[in-house]
């Protein structure tokens, strides 16, 4: 038995097979090769899969999404099938002797580079989808998994480091836990797993993938950050009685569906769920969230090739408002950029990029990426109870501008006949301490504010959120964060505006108490944690 600690991200325990998901870079090495022949053969072999895999998205798209979305892995075929991307990897293996991994990615920069080059942005946009063909050849040519169209059975994913779009991008139906070498707690990748409810832990060490093995038996426990692997008899007994005990725990919780989120003192708060994709609704619904706190639709881009349609869109947004049956529903327009990357965006690199072009910096530079998510959003607006919310913002002209994009698409939207609900809130993220510290001359232009506690904290504090090694310096408890979050509860009231947390400390039992005080009205968390907390707010007392 080998046993590893890392930081537990989800606090459940799962047990099961080893499957190891390995980045494009780290599975493609240059090895030199006698026989080129054989090579062009697994390359054959390989072609043949990704196009059987292509197929059967293909058609799962055309039936679960429709034609449009179809059309991309369409696309997808096609190119595959192209004879010069054929003949562009043969070239390689035969030109430099190599593997066909290798020759697969170098053909692949070469296309992809040449298509960038182009003025047609028709072509420009190949790029991504030739990177994302062979991305897919590679793992089929590797064995190694980062697609779950061919892994067949549940596994515990085990890799050095997750990206927030690699997370998307796998099937969940397929996971039983997540285990990573690297990252870091405040990563958008933690809260992502986190709002799936799947046990995770990250940042067990450099070690793990070197001894770990494809198919070995591993126990993960996302309560204390333990990972077993290949336990032994007592370690195994152990963990069967903490997980009976976790089922208990949360089967108790269930008693305090449909009951009030009150203090002892009578006092209400509202507990809604943070949520990332459609799927994670029912999550938010079978823990009796009061609405969805939070939907974080960027994870609509991070999961295609190319921008989501308005169509597309339009049907999420409905999707998960009509699945609401009237509660409120905040989404919050797309929060890209840092470590939230999409190849198909093209952004550039940045020395710094969580202070760099990300979220409404992009929105309001890229007005037709703006536009198109704001129709969608209004469009869907008729099916439910809607607020928009739109993040990263840190000026009263910047509001200016976003509330007059919305003006204009409301005006085009009538103008062609196409209804709108006439009571979309609209609200922004307190996220940077400057909406903080004017959130005085920001409430009087909205309906809410939401806190951002995560972003709040890195930007106060100084501290990367992604970055593990200054942990220790983040105190979640700063009085700096209290008092900007102090200072937006009293002037979003002073103007009658609502205010609710939707970053991580918003389940932080330690501050509950001082947040009820402060007369934060919304609390909204990962969907397993409204259960919890709802327990946590009926048993104390918030009057001396
Ligand atoms: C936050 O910053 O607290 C927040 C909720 O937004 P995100 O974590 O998506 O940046
Ligand atoms: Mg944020």
């Amino acid at each position: 038995m080998k046993a590893f600690v890392g930081k537990g991200v989800y606090g459940a325990i799962a047990a099961g097979t080893v499957s190891i998901f390995r980045k494009r870079d780290e599975a493609v090495r240059r090895i030199h090769i006698e026989d080129t022949e054989a090579e062009k053969q697994r390359v054959e072999l390989a072609m043949k899969e990704s196009t059987a895999q292509l197929q059967e998205i293909c058609e799962k798209a055309g039936k679960e999404a429709g034609k449009s979305d179809a059309a991309i892995f369409e696309i997808h075929r096609i190119l595959l099938n192209d004879d010069d991307y054929h003949n562009a990897i043969c070239k390689v293996i035969e030109d430099q002797q190599v593997n066909a991994e290798y020759a697969v990615s170098t053909a692949a920069d070469n296309l992809s580079e040449m298509f960038l080059a182009m003025e047609d942005g028709y072509m420009r946009a190949r790029a991504a989808d030739i990177r994302d063909i062979s991305d897919r050849m590679i793992r089929n040519l590797t064995g190694v998994t980062s697609d779950q169209t061919i892994s067949r059975n549940k596994a515990v994913i085990c890799a050095s480091e997750f990206s927030p779009s690699e997370i998307v991008s796998i099937d969940k139906e397929k996971v039983l836990a997540f285990v990573t070498e690297r990252g870091s707690l405040n990563s958008h990748t933690a809260i992502l797993v986190k709002d799936m409810n799947i046990p995770a832990v990250f940042g067990v060490g450099k070690e793990f993938l070197s001894v770990i093995k494809e198919g070995g038996e591993i126990i993960v426990d996302g309560f204390s950050g333990e990972v077993f692997f290949e336990p032994d008899e007592e370690t195994r007994r152990r963990f069967v009685r903490k997980a009976e005990e976790d089922g208990n725990r949360k089967r108790l919780l269930q008693e305090l569906k449909g009951r009030e989120n009150v203090t002892r003192d009578g006092k209400k708060i509202d507990i809604c769920a943070n949520i990332g994709s459609i799927d994670d609704v029912s999550a938010a619904l079978s823990n009796d969230a009061g609405g969805i706190g939070l939907f974080r639709t960027e994870f609509l881009y991070l999961e295609g090739s190319d921008y989501p349609t308005e169509e597309k869109q339009f049907i999420a947004y409905k999707r998960v408002l009509e699945s609401m049956k009237g509660k409120k529903v905040i989404i919050r327009t797309l929060d890209i950029g840092a470590d939230k990357q999409a190849d198909y965006f093209q952004l550039k690199k940045e020395e710094n990029p969580a202070l760099g072009y990300r979220a409404i910096r992009i929105c309001l530079t890229r007005p037709e990426l703006f536009r198109t998510q704001l129709r969608a959003l209004y469009r869907a607006s008729v099916f439910g109870n809607l607020g928009i919310m739109f993040p990263m913002l840190t000026s009263v002209s910047e509001l200016k501008e976003i509330l007059a994009v919305c003006t204009a698409v409301r005006e085009e939207l009538a103008a062609q006949g196409i209804r709108y609900g006439e009571n979309v809130e609209l609200g922004i993220m307190i996220e940077t301490p400057a909406a903080a510290l004017i959130s005085d001359r920001l409430a009087p232009m909205v309906d809410f504010f939401s806190i951002g506690t995560n972003d709040l904290t890195q930007y106060t504090l100084a501290c990367d959120r992604l970055n593990p090694d200054i942990e220790r310096f983040v105190d979640p408890h700063h009085e700096a964060v209290l008092r900007l979050i102090g200072m937006s509860a009293e002037n979003a009231h002073k103007y009658g505006v609502r205010i609710g947390i939707c970053g991580e400390l918003a389940a932080d039992m330690a501050l509950t108490e001082t947040f009820m005080r402060m007369g934060i009205d919304e609390l909204s968390v990962s969907p397993s944690f409204v259960l919890p907390l709802r327990d946590f707010v009926r048993k104390i007392k918030i009057n001396p």
